[in-house]
């Protein structure tokens, strides 16, 4: 039987009217949320990235601060608004898109972020609060997929879970959060020994490893649910100067055997924006020693 197509994009849509909920009842109450993006140079997937957030943080009611900056800007001058936008009370979230320049560096600039405003869950205070049990902000892509794994599968606890990728944007958030579920996690990475049969003792697999189509149908395990975050950018093959979108997951053979699999476009990739509205909520609450609202944390 074919498996179940997680709607990722109807998911994320929710998250955001939720989202957009809590934001009109704090806004009552006199505190809008507020999420500061900045911009170095003008990498033009960097300027969709960044023009969609603006879009979705408006919509959802909160206040969006763009700063898009010069790409020779020196990392003393990164360095003050970042400076600024931390004290900056208005300021709840604080996300600088990536890549920056080669002349900065990007580990330094995230250290700058005070992490009690770092949305993107990327700094070393997050990433240790996240593996030691604390309040931490998480990365929002691995966020958005706990959200998709706990809506389609319940309670988490005991199952075989395999992540695909160990980054730190994506893999190793993705491994603690689930290794927080209770969920026994391994983690395969590019010196994986036999990596097709790894796989298939997974009830979770999730790829996130950025080669089109590397997961085959074979490797996935009957009713596994299967999360696909991988992104490769193809030759459209019937549309000549056109691209798509192909993901980590072989999709047509996987979803013969998976119990639930997401698609690419429209599973993974629509749920990190939503998380970042999340997120940037979640740090307005704590800022102001509100209650947070359930079901968009970890
Ligand atoms: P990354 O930093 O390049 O990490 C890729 C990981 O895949 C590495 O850990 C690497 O192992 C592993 N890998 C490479 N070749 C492999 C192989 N043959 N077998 C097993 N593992 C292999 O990438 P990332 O930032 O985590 O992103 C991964 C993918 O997710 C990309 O396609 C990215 O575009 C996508 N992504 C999507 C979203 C979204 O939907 N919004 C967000 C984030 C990422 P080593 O560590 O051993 O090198």
């Amino acid at each position: 039987m074919s498996a179940t197509i997680i709607d990722g994009k109807a998911f994320a849509a929710r998250i955001r009217e939720q989202v957009a909920h809590e934001v009109s009842r704090l806004t009552a109450e006199g505190v809008t949320p507020g999420l500061a993006v900045v911009l170095v140079g003008a990498d033009p997937a960097s300027e969709v990235y960044v023009s969609h957030k603006h879009k979705a943080t408006v919509e959802a009611g909160m206040n969006s601060f763009e700063h898009r900056l010069p790409a020779e800007t020196s990392e003393a001058d990164l360095f003050t608004l970042i400076d600024r936008l931390n004290a900056d009370p208005e300021v709840h979230g604080i996300l600088c898109q990536f890549p920056v320049p080669a002349h900065l560096d990007e580990r330094r600039t995230v250290a700058r972020i005070d992490p009690s405003k770092d949305v993107d869950g990327l700094s070393v205070t997050n990433a240790g609060l996240l593996a030691t049990g604390g309040d931490a902000l998480v990365s929002c892509t691995p966020l958005g997929c706990l959200m998709l794994l706990r809506d389609r599968l319940g309670d988490l606890t005991g199952r075989e879970a395999v992540v695909i990728g160990r980054s730190n944007l994506f893999g190793k958030p993705m491994a603690q959060l689930l290794l927080r579920e209770s969920c026994t996690v391994t983690v395969a990475h590019s010196r994986t020994k036999n990596l097709p049969e790894v796989c298939r003792r997974a009830d979770i697999l999730v790829a996130a490893v950025g080669r089109a189509e590397m997961v085959k149908g074979d490797w996935v395990k009957p009713g596994a649910t299967v999360i696909d975050v991988g992104i490769t950018r193809v030759p459209h093959p019937d549309k000549p100067g056109k691209t798509r979108l192909i993901g980590d997951v072989a999709f047509a053979e996987a979803r013969e055997t998976a119990g639930a699999i997401t698609p690419v476009p429209g599973g993974v990739g629509p749920m990190t924006i939503a998380c970042l509205l999340a997120n940037t909520l979640t740090a307005c609450c704590r800022a102001h020693g509100l209650a947070e609202p359930e079901g968009l944390t970890a």
